[in-house]
């Protein structure tokens, strides 16, 4: 189904955003600074809509439902309303004397139409915060929000083309139909966030037409404690964690620890936990859900992987699990091979911060990896020698938080990365341009034919 949408086709979508970003209406500063001002009015106005919208989806309080996705999208849209001329004006490039007289400089250009396909853990902040850039860059855009959030997916159908140019805009309901006739399409650039799965099949149909991608992907994020305080290190892992219920791409996915520290780190996220959500967490308005039964069954199967010392309740007709610590778990068990996406916490034990970061360069690079120590040393090897998305010291998915620090993954977490600046680059294409006059015609040396004067050069 394609609804929300003035045409029904993928392929007349398309033309009609085609259509408009050739009038070159998108290119003035002002018609894009007018579209980032009327989306920063569709997050005020309608933060109500929208955290019900999310409530309803994934059972987010509404607190966290603002927190952690309509004003990440502000705050992405503050930062790029800044620094918008900035990044817009032409850059000069130095000429070799040779070719003198002449000028060069380089020129970003919106790359046309763009798709935005998202994914149903922050179901609005991870298909607006790239259509900030995209605007931002000039283009046109086609917007995919995940059926699986389906409440967000409605709500954004129905706002957007109330608030931005429908013209240059549109949002397109569905699943994997809507998806795959989308993807046959030509787009100039196709943004995806989600798994890996669907990440190779996006490759493919871009391949196609040769279609530049972005895949902000996932992968099991480690969390290394080797040191400092524990008590601290249990409160900020527990707050990456089992925010959203752990249904968060960049959530820490397992431990990584010293055999003495294991047991102290375990009490500590048990206390945390306790803390956080009081002692029956199902009753805490701040704990989240399972997205689906297919996602609840799946974590449930997981949870016989090690031995559970902390939460392990569960009922299914809530889609309900509790924030569970577990220890004993074999690295090659099903638990430690997939991303867990889900409030279940593995506790593995290693000798040091060596045997640590070879643990995680045996696997495929995470989207994020984080250290918690208290020594200098540790925070430079383990920046130095671990290969991730991103690295962040002593504190779990706040990188995120900070707009002018790019966010991708590496390898099997993903291709490309974007917010702040680096979201105008990748909706962007930076034209070189080099501009020589004719009037003194220096170029005549370089002319054939090369007789002997010009042979000797
Ligand atoms: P999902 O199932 O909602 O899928 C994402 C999008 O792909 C949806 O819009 C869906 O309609 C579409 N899709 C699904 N099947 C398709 C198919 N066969 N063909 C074409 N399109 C299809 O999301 P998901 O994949 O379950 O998302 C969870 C994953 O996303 C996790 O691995 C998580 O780590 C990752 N993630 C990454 C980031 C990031 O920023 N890097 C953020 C959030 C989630």
């Amino acid at each position: 189904m394609i609804a929300g949408t003035p045409t029904t086709d993928a392929a007349g979508l398309l033309a009609d955003r085609r259509r408009f970003f050739d009038t070159g209406a998108t290119r003035p500063v002002a018609w894009r600074r007018g579209q980032l001002r009327a989306l920063r009015l569709l997050l005020a106005d309608r933060a109500d809509e929208l955290t019900a919208a999310l409530e309803k989806d994934l059972g987010k309080s509404r607190t966290e439902a603002f927190l952690s996705e309509i004003a990440v999208v502000r705050a992405e849209l503050d930062h790029t309303l800044k620094y918008l001329d900035r990044w817009i004006a032409p850059s000069r490039i130095a000429v070799p004397a040779g070719l003198l007289p002449a000028r060069a400089w380089t020129q970003a250009r919106p790359l046309g139409v763009v798709l935005i396909i998202g994914p149903w853990n922050y179901p609005l902040q991870l298909v607006l915060a790239p259509l900030v850039g995209a605007l931002a860059a000039g283009n046109t855009a086609v917007l995919k929000p995940s059926e699986l959030a389906g409440a967000t997916s409605r709500v954004l159908a129905r706002l957007v083309p109330e608030y931005l140019d429908p013209a240059a805009v549109s949002v397109v309901e569905g699943g994997v139909e809507a998806s795959t006739a989308l993807l046959a399409q030509p787009f100039d650039h196709i943004f995806y966030t989600g798994g890996e799965r669907v990440g190779k099949i996006v490759m493919k149909a871009a391949a196609e037409h040769l279609t530049p991608v972005t895949l902000e992907l996932g992968g099991k994020s480690p969390a290394v404690v080797v040191g400092g305080d524990l008590r601290a290190a249990a409160r900020r892992i527990a707050l990456g964690k089992f925010m959203n219920a752990a249904q968060t791409c960049v959530a820490p996915d397992y431990i990584l620890t010293t055999p003495a520290a294991a047991p102290v780190l375990a009490a500590a996220l048990a206390d945390t936990v306790r803390e956080f959500y009081g002692s029956d967490p199902k009753a805490s308005a701040d704990y989240g859900r399972i997205i689906n039964e297919h996602h609840f069954d799946r974590l449930v199967g997981l949870l016989g992987d090690g031995t559970v010392v902390s939460g392990g309740r569960h009922d299914r007709a809530e889609r309900y699990i509790e924030p569970t610590i577990l220890r004993d778990v074999d690295p090659s068990s099903p638990l430690m091979q997939e991303e867990i996406f889900g409030p279940l916490l593995p506790i593995l034990e290693v000798e040091d911060l060596d045997a640590a970061i070879r643990f995680i360069g045996a696997r495929p690079h995470p989207l994020a990896a984080y250290l918690f120590s208290d020594q200098d040393e540790h925070l430079g090897a383990f920046t130095e020698r671990v290969q991730a998305g991103g690295i962040a010291h002593n504190v779990c998915i706040l990188q995120l938080a900070v707009p002018g620090l790019p966010f991708g993954g590496v390898g099997a977490s993903g291709t490309g990365s974007y917010h702040g600046e680096q979201s105008f680059r990748t909706f962007s294409h930076l034209q070189p341009v080099f501009s020589k006059p004719t009037r003194v015609d220096t170029l005549r040396l370089a002319y054939p034919p090369f007789g002997p004067i010009k042979r000797k050069l």
